[in-house]
């Protein structure tokens, strides 16, 4: 296989996905010589079997919003891969929803999941439909909608779907309740389920805490204290938030947050008290950042992303894709950023990796630094099967165990001749050799 053919042969294929091309881009360069070593791999095409989803449904969800007016959106699911464990992967709630963002993310997912040292496959599914305005009944009625179509297509064994941006414990829980309904059953079908019907411990904290983790296992290559450090960290959802939650216990500066509509600044660091008010106003009250930044009096800055605004000794990327770029990367780097660990998915452009990667820094990509939060409901489906569920200091526990495993693979399949290591690489192929090698004992399938 050579990787530069391979990718021209996708990209004529799939011509207006850009997002899906980007990230089999990223894999399959990183990925080419590896797979060169084992000629069976190309005997059985395995390389484009990995790359094209499996299966992808598409439906129409028709739904009634407060007004009585009926309305449409798009509903997907992509299962991408299924050689190691059940299909599983988030659902997106966001008006820019469509097919090459799904595709990129159930790719991603693929290589992520088989990182987690767990038995899942990888899927993502959504639609352009956005939680924000809507009455707490519309969502529910889109969610029942939406289900509706899925619930035939999911399983605790076939594909259990989670959260991702847009999607928190209500969709969830709305969604859960509908398909539990149509199936006439009580399984665990869903991750990120609410506390009282068989979700989790430390599942809403587990992105950003494993992001940490992970960020604590790279630091410590370089012996370098994350106390005192400036982090900016992007974003003021699931992620971002709770990463802020564990920074704060650390002792680091968490120097920003942000939205869609743009970024605060805080030039001291966020203090527990200001994050339990950002906490609650944006969990208790879907507020905006902007109104965080006016409440505290904190400068704020309208359409703006933290890369140019903040200096910062670490980035952590985590509101959504592609939301760093080259010039972005740059700055940082001038500003004397050593680490950069994406509790996003695929939050840099391919641009801002390759800064970052010759700057020779710490630069952790989405698909091992954020992978505690698909982590933990794999371990959430794992008490679900016992019927039991386990303390948080349990799963904690086995949260940082997992972090440190997923860097010990990157380590070893990704460790330079100087000693560094690309992170990039040693995901991608550790990723990358445990579903290649299920798949090939699996045969075309
Ligand atoms: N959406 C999350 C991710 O990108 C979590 C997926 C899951 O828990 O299944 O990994």
């Amino acid at each position: 296989m050579k990787a530069k053919e391979f990718l021209t042969e996708i990209a004529r294929r799939f011509p207006n996905e850009p997002e899906y091309l980007q990230a089999v881009e990223e894999v399959v360069t990183s990925i080419e010589d590896v797979y060169n070593e084992y000629p069976a791999f190309e005997s059985q095409n395995l390389l484009e079997r990995l790359c094209i989803p499996e299966r992808i449904y598409t439906f129409r969800v028709s739904w009634v919003d407060d007004a009585g007016r009926v309305r449409t959106n798009m509903g997907y699911r992509v299962q991408h891969n299924n050689a190691i464990g059940p299909y599983k992967g988030g659902i997106r709630f966001h008006s820019s929803v469509n097919l090459s963002i799904l595709k990129f993310l159930a790719f991603e997912q693929t290589f992520k999941n088989s990182l987690t040292t767990l038995a899942m496959g990888g899927a993502k599914g959504g639609s352009d439909f956005s939680p924000r305005g809507k009455s707490d009944m519309e969502v529910m009625r889109f969610c029942q909608a939406f289900m509706n179509e899925l619930y035939r297509h999911i399983g605790a064994d076939t594909d259990v779907p989670a959260g991702d941006i847009g999607v928190g414990g209500r969709e969830v829980g709305y969604m859960f309740g509908w398909y539990k309904k149509m199936q006439r059953e009580f399984s665990g079908t869903f991750t990120g389920k609410g506390m009282d019907f068989g979700g989790s411990l430390m599942r809403p904290e587990a992105t950003g805490y494993g992001n940490v983790y992970f960020l604590l296992n790279m630091l410590s290559t370089r012996g370098i204290d994350i106390r005192g450090k400036r982090v900016a960290i992007s974003g003021s959802g699931n992620v971002a938030i709770y990463t802020a939650d564990k920074l704060i216990s650390l002792g680091a500066k968490v120097v920003s947050l942000s939205d869609s509509d743009g970024t605060v600044e805080i030039p001291d660091g966020l203090t527990r008290e200001q994050y339990d008010r950002v906490f609650e106003l944006k969990f208790a009250y879907r507020g905006r950042i902007s109104e965080f930044a006016a409440q505290e009096g904190f400068p704020y800055y309208e359409g703006r992303r933290p890369w140019q605004i903040v200096k910062c000794d670490i980035a952590l990327p985590s509101a959504t894709q592609n939301e760093l770029d080259g010039d972005d990367a740059r700055a940082l780097l001038a500003n004397g950023c050593v680490a950069v660990s994406e509790g996003a998915n695929m939050p840099s452009t391919r641009e801002a990796v390759a800064e970052f990667l010759g700057a020779g820094i710490l630069y952790a990509p989405g698909k091992a630094a954020n992978a505690g939060g698909v982590s933990v409901s794999g371990l959430e489906m794992a008490q679900n099967a016992q019927k039991l569920s386990w303390t948080a200091e349990e799963v904690d526990r086995r949260l940082r165990d997992i972090m440190a495993d997923i860097h010990a693979q990157c380590v070893r399949y990704g460790t330079r001749p100087d000693g560094s290591v690309n992170y990039v690489k040693g995901a991608n192929v550790a990723g990358f050799l445990k579903v290649a090698k299920a798949m090939h004992a699996q045969g075309i399938v």
